[in-house]
């Protein structure tokens, strides 16, 4: 795994899975059937709200193409690209306190959604910049990555 580069952005995934999905789960699939050396993502947070350690934070993730050097990656249980199976209160708390931790480490730290920096994903089929800084976030519109 390449060391992570100097980390400037938080970039949020949903997992479009079954609501049961663990770390271990997408491991497997990262791992065992992909061929990836580990989780592509540093943290998955499950429905429940806990936030699980996926790839070492000092490695660089698989998540977002273009934007892997520079980024954590978290992805949260769920699909909100639809009315059942949306992030639940507690995950979206735990997301807040996850973004107020990595502020701290990286001042700085911009969070964006994996569809703000990668074209072609509805992923993580909301805006997580509005859920997270509120309404008057600035729309991210043309990105360097
Ligand atoms: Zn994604």
């Amino acid at each position: 795994m390449k060391p992570l580069g100097p980390v400037t952005r938080l970039i949020v995934h949903h997992s479009a899975s079954s609501l049961n999905t663990t770390v271990e789960q997408i491991r497997r699939w990262h791992v065992d059937q992909n061929g990836w050396s580990e989780v592509g993502y540093h943290f998955v947070i499950l429905r429940g709200g806990t936030i699980s350690k996926g790839r070492p934070l000092p490695y660089q993730g698989a998540h977002a193409k273009g934007s892997n050097s520079n980024s954590i990656g978290v992805c949260l249980v769920g699909d909100n690209t639809t009315e059942s199976d949306g992030w639940t209160p507690a995950q979206v708390a735990s997301l807040h306190r996850l973004w107020d931790s990595v502020q701290v480490i990286f001042p700085g730290i911009e969070i964006f959604g994996h569809r703000d920096v990668s074209g072609g994903t509805e992923c993580p089929g909301l805006d997580v910049r509005a859920l997270i800084l509120g309404p008057n976030a600035s729309k991210p519109q043309t990105l360097e990555v």
